[in-house]
């Protein structure tokens, strides 16, 4: 009886928005869905307002997926890609979307911090084809500092992702004076260099593009005075990683 129930009850979640033709969420023209609500609270963080998980809208599956058809066409050498706030608050409905969209022949990319429930993410993984691993430092006390949760789950997943060979892009946001310290990043390019699923590696300069939603929200942003890295410190990162013999840009 169980099984005719969830049968027919649509599956829901709670998405912040869509953006229709994506470009830097991974390889191609991308459908991107932001779901809403996030269990870190980083202090970059260019969507605060994706974070509170019971904002945003609910929507069904195939609300979504209705949306995505209409786009089909363009995303031949793209995809989809689900990012946020945290995908994986949400493993049921994510995979759902997922598992669709793979249905119509579709690429899927999940963009993730890793720090999540690893029984609850496998279902998800099914029906990924790419991974956005987002790992936002290596010390776990500036780990803990850039996101107010510890680093270990994400080191487990990315462990998890390499024993699975999941194709996997790792993300670094590069913050002058909180996330460049060279230990920070020598360590990370080493922990990512062990795992031999990771395709390549991304080195995201700070921008503070996402500084007035925090003023909207009332919060206080704490990196207001830092400025973005210039082209000098972002290759200087970057090489870190090709020391390691890592794709990097
Ligand atoms: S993981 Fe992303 S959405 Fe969540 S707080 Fe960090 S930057 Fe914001």
């Amino acid at each position: 009886m169980d099984t005719v129930i969830n049968t027919l009850t649509p599956v829901t979640g709670r998405i912040h928005s869509i953006e229709t033709c994506g470009t830097v969420d991974g390889p191609g023209i991308r459908f991107v869905i932001f779901t809403q609500g996030c269990p870190l609270r980083c202090l970059y963080c260019h969507n605060p307002d994706c974070r509170d998980p019971h904002d945003g809208k609910a929507v069904t599956v195939e609300e979504l997926m209705s949306e995505v058809r209409k786009y089909k066409p363009y995303l031949r050498k793209g995809g989809v890609t689900i990012t946020g706030g945290e995908p994986l608050m949400q493993p049921h409905f994510v995979a759902e979307i997922l598992r669709r969209c793979h249905e119509l022949g579709l690429h899927t990319a999940l963009d993730t911090s890793g720090f999540v429930e690893l029984e609850a993410a496998k279902s998800v993984l099914e029906h990924t084809d790419l991974v956005l691993l987002d790992i936002k430092s290596f010390l776990p006390d500036l780990y803990r500092e850039v996101t107010h949760v510890p680093l270990e789950p994400t080191l487990i997943f990315a462990r998890h992702l390499a024993q699975i060979n999941k194709p996997t892009w790792i993300r670094f946001v590069l913050v002058p004076g909180l996330t460049d310290p060279e230990e920070n990043v020598k360590g990370l390019a080493q922990f990512v260099a062990t795992l031999s699923n990771v395709e390549r590696v991304e080195v995201l300069p700070f921008h503070k593009m996402g500084e007035y939603k925090w003023q909207q929200l009332g919060l206080p942003y704490l990196l207001k005075d830092v400025e973005p890295p210039s082209p000098e410190q972002v290759a200087k990162v970057v090489q870190i990683f090709r020391d390691q013999g890592l794709k990097a840009s």
